[in-house]
């Protein structure tokens, strides 16, 4: 129980409690920010197919390779500038993109 909780305890259980509560409700929040943007994603993968863009490198316009668009059938960018960017920007990409 933490000291803030010492006036208004136990009424304000569960609300102030330190607890799996907020914590899952964030975790669901992150999870549904996450797959909006893998719609997205997809969505615009789907827009490329349709303009014939699709597995193009957005940045240098190379081929995507095949085993990095089955890995990731939304890699807008080849390794070369993917890794580019990210270099750029300090940030390693999540596991398995
Ligand atoms: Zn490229």
């Amino acid at each position: 129980m933490p000291a803030s909780c010492s006036r208004c305890a136990p009424r304000c259980w569960p609300s102030c409690a330190p607890s799996g509560a907020a914590r899952s409700a964030d975790l669901a929040f992150a999870l549904e920010e996450r797959e909006s943007a893998e719609l997205v994603a997809i969505d615009e993968a789907l827009k490329r197919i349709a303009d014939g863009s699709y597995g193009l490198c957005i940045d240098c316009g190379v081929g995507i390779a095949t085993p990095r668009l089955h890995a990731n059938p939304t890699a807008l960018r080849c390794v070369a500038c993917q890794e580019k960017i990210e270099h750029a920007q300090g940030t390693a990409p999540p596991a398995g993109y």
